[in-house]
């Protein structure tokens, strides 16, 4: 389970960021997390719970947004998000282009105390 590796790191910025301003309890983690990232959000939450223990961020609320695959157009730059199976510009129809989001797992925001 990859998750509770990518969940360690996420807590190891979270716990630097509330030590740099001055906090000992972490109430809330928000992530961003891709469509394409290959994450599941409940083994995510499996390992919050999990690795949490004892710690400053022990019971705090762990929310997951979910973010769609968008892709930017190689021929005129619009970003748009593609329609199953295959991608083609919404606003020119050029097929493909690059992936601008979908693939991130962000640590968003934090509320700390
Ligand atoms: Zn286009």
């Amino acid at each position: 389970m990859h998750e509770l590796g990518i969940m360690d790191s996420i807590l190891r910025t979270a716990f630097e960021r509330s030590e740099e301003a001055g906090a000992s309890r972490i109430h809330r983690i928000t992530l961003t997390i891709g469509s394409l990232s290959g994450v599941a959000p409940e083994a995510l939450e499996f390992a919050f719970g999990a690795l949490t223990v004892d710690t400053a961020a022990e019971g705090a609320t762990l929310d997951i947004r979910r973010n769609d695959v968008r892709i930017t157009c190689a021929v005129c730059g619009a970003e748009y998000v593609p329609e199953a199976p295959v991608a083609c510009c919404t606003v020119c129809g050029s097929p493909g282009g690059a992936i601008t989001t979908g693939r991130e797992i962000e640590l968003t925001s934090l509320e700390v105390s």
